[in-house]
């Protein structure tokens, strides 16, 4: 066994050497004729001249040997349905979804937005894009209408794919009906627009000539056989757009053959996910962590994927472990944000069912704070890997590898940077590399390894200058977050740089408050904002949300609450970080990706326009942020 250091230097030394040996997981319809061309910088092209396609990789390759295993099982807890798929009914479910598509008139290149629910017929769709060479842009269900149609415009689709709807909490989501107003707002829309009933909108309205009932369509291409388009390997596979959590989102394109690469070496690296064996990740198809870890990493080495529609606690907070159970999951994904919202539940649902199959939990999106960390690895008793990525990188960008070297794992830290990854800490005064316990900005040196980014859609030029040029004098790509590098080497990320605030002339990341704020027993989970203050530059404010709302429901019992976390907070972190005020709220305003706006949340709290709320999971979040500033300009904490 190799250790993960060597592992990590012979993939930057030997680039072409790593990556070269790595593309044989693949199957490569014509040979690559060169692994890396890095001529144009910062644009690097993989595997250039080899042709391939993501959906053979994904479905055809595993018919011979494992044509009746489960590929996709979709569990819905909101709709009270499971189904499974083995690979050779994916194969005809794509394939003919393919040819409706094509009847359309969608060709390769052509783009297609598909706007839908945690259901197989958006995994079909998705895959049937990659099989006729079509971009798929996968968008995030439940979306403003504006938003939608700002993707619309950019991405200027041939297709849109949508639902009449999908459900949460029970409740019903209006997918179709959402569809109907982008594309009023929309200056480019598609010529149609495929519809999946799912018996969720009654009043689902139509649009005569253009759109087109997908069961009806379905009907007339059963037992279809289309064929896979065979793809140069830096022709675009798909576009998705960043959450959106700094400002407008951005169109992050990713390649065919880069991509395939990486995900089938993540597979093993990282998540230990072999042919055969079960994976849960919990997250949306909409995010790059669905397509990733949902779709086509599974898929392409040989795995079952389960598909879930549902939050973690409905029925129970147990049902997702009763899945692990039936299900044997040998590797579970999941965000912070879902191992919060389990905290305010008791840990005993943790240890309800039997877990012997899961290996390793991994968790991504967000910082992971250690008191959650520590609590979710007691209450499984599994390894729980905390890793560090973006949109942008379609894979961790810092992690433990346990496929590679087993390495303890520190509460709170991601671990290391991942092989292909030149990552850097660098100074933020003079952009020079910053020493152990130094914070400093996550930079790393391109060329990006395979199945990162390739540009911006349709915008070379944003692609370079946003990524590209912060640091003076240097082309190197900006990750915009924090992070420090303990002596033992071990990586902590300290929030995004916009996230860091200056007290006093110190300079704190927020997540480092936040981090202190979460030690205390009662607290799920709590959002720290700089906020401007004419003695201090700026003040730290605390939002918390507590595990039992009993403890806050009084002034006296607030009053007291606060008091004993700036308490925990001066003794975590000195009195420097204590916030000037702790504010109770039931729950935080965060993006449909679990991700804090923390910058819409200072905003108020300075009494500013909270700025793009169209990623905003729950608008009424705001309101509690806004009342309990209200409260305290009156005086009652
Ligand atoms: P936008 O770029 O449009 O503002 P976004 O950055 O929220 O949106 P994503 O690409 O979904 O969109 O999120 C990536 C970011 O999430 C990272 O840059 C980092 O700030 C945060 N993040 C992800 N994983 C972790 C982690 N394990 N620890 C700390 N932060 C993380
Ligand atoms: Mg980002």
């Amino acid at each position: 066994m190799t250790t993960i250091k060597d592992f990590h230097r012979r993939s930057i030394q030997d680039k072409e050497g790593f990556w070269g040996n790595e593309a044989k997981r693949i199957d490569w319809h014509k040979p690559f004729s060169k692994v890396l061309e890095y001529s144009k910088p910062p644009f690097a092209k993989w595997f250039v001249g080899g042709e391939t396609n993501l959906c053979h990789n994904a479905v055809d390759r595993h018919l011979a040997e494992r044509g009746e295993q489960k590929a996709l099982v979709w569990i819905s807890t909101e709709v009270d349905k499971e189904e499974s798929y083995t690979y050779r009914q994916l194969h005809a479910e794509v394939q003919r979804v393919a040819a409706m598509m094509v009847s359309l008139g969608v060709g390769k290149g052509d783009r297609v937005i598909i706007y839908m629910p945690n259901t197989p017929e958006a995994v079909f769709a998705i895959l049937a894009c990659a099989r006729i060479g079509a971009v798929h842009s996968v968008v995030f269900g439940g979306f403003a209408a504006a938003s939608l149609a700002a993707r619309i415009d950019d991405a200027k689709p041939a297709l849109m794919v949508t639902s009449d709807g999908g459900s949460r909490m029970g409740k019903p989501v209006l997918y179709k009906a959402l569809v109907d107003e982008s594309i009023k707002l929309s200056q480019f829309p598609p010529k149609s627009v495929l519809v999946f009933r799912r018996g969720l909108d009654a009043n689902m309205p139509v649009v005569a000539g253009r759109d087109v009932d997908w069961v009806e369509l379905a009907g007339k291409h059963k037992g279809a056989q289309v064929p896979c388009a065979w793809l140069e390997s830096n022709e675009p596979s798909y576009i998705l757009y960043t959450s959106g959590t700094t400002g407008k989102p951005k169109g992050v394109q990713r390649d065919v053959g880069g991509h395939a690469v990486a995900m089938a070496a993540s597979m093993e690296y990282i998540y230990c996910g072999g042919p055969g064996e079960t994976i849960f990740t919990t997250s949306d198809i909409g995010w790059a962590v669905g397509h990733s870890y949902i779709i086509y990493a599974p898929l392409i080495a040989g795995m079952t994927s389960i598909i879930y529609e549902g939050v973690p606690i409905r029925p129970d907070p147990g049902v997702w472990w009763k899945i692990v159970q039936d299900h044997k999951v040998k590797v579970m994904f999941s965000a912070p944000t879902a191992i919060r919202v389990l905290k305010k539940s008791d840990i005993s649902w943790l240890k309800k069912y039997d877990l012997s199959s899961l290996k390793h939990l991994f968790l991504a999106g967000e910082p992971l704070d250690e008191p959650t960390h520590a609590w979710i690895s007691e209450g499984l008793g599994k390894p729980v890997i905390d890793h560090y990525w973006q949109t942008e990188t379609g894979w961790p960008v810092l992690t433990a590898m346990p496929g590679v070297e087993q390495t303890p794992i520190k509460f709170g830290s991601p671990s290391f940077p991942a092989y292909g990854y030149d990552l850097k800490l660098l100074r933020e005064s003079d952009s020079s590399e910053a020493g152990a316990d130094e914070k400093a900005v996550v930079v790393i040196e391109p060329p990006l390894p395979p199945g990162c980014m390739s540009t911006l859609w349709n915008d070379d030029a944003r692609f370079v200058k946003t990524y590209f040029s912060t640091i003076p004098g240097r082309v190197l790509y900006t990750t915009f977050d924090w992070g420090i590098r303990d002596k033992d080497g071990y990586y902590f990320i300290l929030g995004r740089t916009d996230d860091v605030i200056n007290v006093a002339g110190h300079r704190l990341g927020t997540r480092e408050i936040e981090e202190a704020v979460n030690m205390h027993p009662g607290i799920a989970e709590c959002a720290v904002v700089g906020v401007a203050d004419q003695l201090k530059g700026q003040m730290p404010m605390a939002f918390a949300v507590v595990k039992d709302p009993a403890q806050v429901a009084s002034p006296e019992g607030r009053m007291k609450l606060e008091g004993e976390i700036m308490k925990t907070v001066d003794k975590q972190l000195g009195a420097i970080g204590r916030p000037s005020r702790v504010f109770f709220v039931a729950l935080l305003p965060k993006t449909r990706s679990g991700k804090v706006l923390r910058r819409s949340i200072s905003a108020l709290a300075e009494g500013r326009d909270p700025g793009d709320l169209t990623t905003i999971e729950d608008p009424a979040s705001l309101e509690q942020i806004k009342t309990a500033l209200k409260g305290a300009s009156k005086g009652t904490p």
